[in-house]
């Protein structure tokens, strides 16, 4: 689960080039300008991560003129995400800037001080969500099914351990797809479809995700690897193109590009080979792959390479990179199977997020 708010503690504090009152400071391996002689290195601090929610306190005011964001409602009126402050990366006198820093004395009394500890909740902040797109509707079966593992990735920045741990591993790289995510499975003879977060009723073709797994045959094409390869599978990827995510590669066609090929009755992802081979058996085509990368980099060194334009759009800067071991393996920090994004600043900046 990601931590919006946590206790830290100041790593280092720079100067930025031709600025007189601010600096930056670096809390995990994130870098966050704040003013001169605010924090010194080894203070303990909370920090807020890009696309925390701020709620309306006084103590947040100071951001209404840059940050505030009126709440959000559905069809029927109620609130389904209340007004705040969106904390997003920022760029000061050229240095990049990601989340916002306060003194422990913002707490309410009783939280924990201790380094690491989630003070989300103690704060009262949310997870900014941008508001649902139209068009992504339709009828819903029930919640994220429990056999298939949903999609997620860590960012590197809070991952820096684990960069130590994995030092000289050779890693596949991937282009991260701005787009919506989408899940087929065929399980005990049910086909199914499912969002990011829901079930979807695989006959409503309303819903997009339904129409791209027609277009694909996909039941089709999940019954015949079940057939061939005898394993039940789930196949994840990301749906694209016009409509979804302002069409930032400007496609003239929606696509389903798959980064995950699911085996439910092992419970587990099968290796990158075989996701190649299923992907192209099921004539789909997988996310972009970049080749591959022995790992041996720091942070701000991963970040710097995640920088490039699309494959699928020369003229669109990329959302950024997803790397994953050749072989999979489990990771204590990740909290599941060894694989991270690293978001490229200059989409942050570009896209406003
Ligand atoms: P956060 O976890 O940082 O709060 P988030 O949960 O909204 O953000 P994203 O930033 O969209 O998630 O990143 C994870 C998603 O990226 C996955 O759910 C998947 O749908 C999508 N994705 C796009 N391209 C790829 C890729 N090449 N490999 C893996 N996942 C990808
Ligand atoms: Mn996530």
């Amino acid at each position: 689960m990601r931590k919006l708010a946590s206790i830290q503690t100041v790593n280092a504090v720079e100067a930025i080039p031709n600025a007189d009152a601010i600096e930056r400071i670096r809390v995990l391996g994130w870098w966050v300008v704040v003013k001169k002689g605010e924090f010194r290195s080894g203070d303990p601090l909370v920090y807020c991560e890009i696309d925390s929610l701020l709620p309306e306190r006084p103590e947040f005011e100071f951001l209404r003129a840059s940050s505030f964001k009126p709440a959000q409602t559905d069809d029927t009126g109620a609130v389904t995400q209340p007004a705040g402050f969106r904390i997003k990366t920022v760029r000061l006198r050229g240095q990049v800037s990601q989340g916002i820093c306060f003194p422990l004395s913002i707490l309410p009394p009783g939280a924990s001080t201790e380094e690491g500890a989630d003070v989300t909740d103690s704060l009262g902040i949310r997870k900014w969500e941008p508001p649902i797109p139209v068009g992504m509707g339709g009828k819903v079966k029930g919640g994220f099914p429990g056999f298939v593992s949903k999609t997620d990735e860590t960012r590197v920045q809070v991952l820096e351990p684990v960069l130590e741990r994995h030092r000289g591993k050779t890693f596949y790289v991937t282009e991260k797809l701005d787009g919506t995510s989408f899940t087929a499975f065929l399980r005990d003879g049910q086909f199914g479809i499912c969002s990011r977060n829901l079930w979807m009723d695989e006959t409503d073709e309303s819903n997009l995700l339904v129409r791209v797994a027609r277009r694909h045959k996909l039941e089709e094409g999940l019954r015949r690897i079940l057939a061939v390869r005898g394993f039940q599978p789930a196949i994840q990827g990301e749906v694209i193109g016009p409509g979804i995510q302002k069409n930032k590669y400007d496609l003239k066609e929606v696509s389903l590009r798959v980064f995950n090929v699911f085996d439910i009755g092992r419970s587990g992802l099968v290796e990158h080979p075989v996701l190649l081979d299923v992907t192209r058996e099921l004539g789909l085509e997988p996310v972009p792959q970049l080749g591959t990368l022995v790992l041996n980099h720091t942070v701000d060194e991963l970040v710097a390479f995640s920088e490039g334009m699309s494959v699928l759009n020369p003229k669109a800067q990329r959302e950024g990179i997803v790397l994953r071991p050749l072989v999979e393996e489990y990771d204590p920090d990740v909290g599941g199977r060894l694989s991270f994004k690293v978001i490229n600043p200059k989409f942050l900046l570009k896209y406003d997020e």
